[in-house]
């Protein structure tokens, strides 16, 4: 491999775990084409006096879009709300929206009716590598041997990682 500084690196074995970009490096070394379509999640934090309101995580009926908005407290004690699941173009545009934020908070109210503004301390997104076909993308393609894929990891990424890991 050649950096784009000039310096060329030998290695017996490439991972590619490059999140939303992890279609880009497959798509350098492999005739077998990724598309990740990013599908960002928003969530809203609330101050610790909100934390005691609920003791574990709670999850709501999941749809076709992901596991739905949750209610949970921190380990620092504040509250959780979140996240919506919305797709979109841009795979470095972390921004929050006013529809979204108020989409996640209708959905939370659910959850915990006092769901709302008040002791909010802050709002923030995140996105999931969502594979344009569908599932996570696991191991060398055929073309390119010892490259190995851990893309497309969108939600349940972080939670699989073990188990990717250990097969
Ligand atoms: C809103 C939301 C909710 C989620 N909920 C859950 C959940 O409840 N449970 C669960 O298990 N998972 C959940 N996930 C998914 C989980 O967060 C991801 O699956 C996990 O973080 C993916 O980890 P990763 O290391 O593959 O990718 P990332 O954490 O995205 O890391 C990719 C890394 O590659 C680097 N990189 C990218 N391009 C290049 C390049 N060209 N050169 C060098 N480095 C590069 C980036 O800088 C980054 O450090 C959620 C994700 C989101 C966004």
């Amino acid at each position: 491999m050649t950096t784009a500084a000039g310096t060329r690196l030998a290695c017996r074995a490439v991972v590619n775990a490059a999140g939303v970009h992890a279609d880009e490096l497959n798509n350098l070394v492999s005739a077998y084409k990724l598309r990740i379509v990013p599908r960002r999640g928003e969530y809203l934090l609330y101050d610790t006096d909100q934390g005691a309101a609920f003791s574990h995580t709670v999850f709501q009926a999941p749809s076709r879009a992901g596991k739905g908005v949750l209610v949970t407290p921190t380990v620092h004690g504040n509250l959780l709300v979140g996240p919506n699941a919305v797709e979109q173009g841009s795979k470095e545009d972390v921004s929050t929206s006013a529809e979204g934020l108020a989409f996640v908070l209708e959905a939370a109210r659910r959850t915990w009716p006092e769901a709302g503004t008040r002791g909010v301390i802050a709002n923030f997104a995140g996105l999931r590598a969502s594979c344009a076909e569908g599932d996570f993308v696991i191991g060398q393609p055929d073309d390119a041997p010892g490259f190995f894929n851990v893309a497309c990891f969108d939600s349940p990424g972080l939670t699989s990682a073990p188990a990717v890991a250990t097969s």
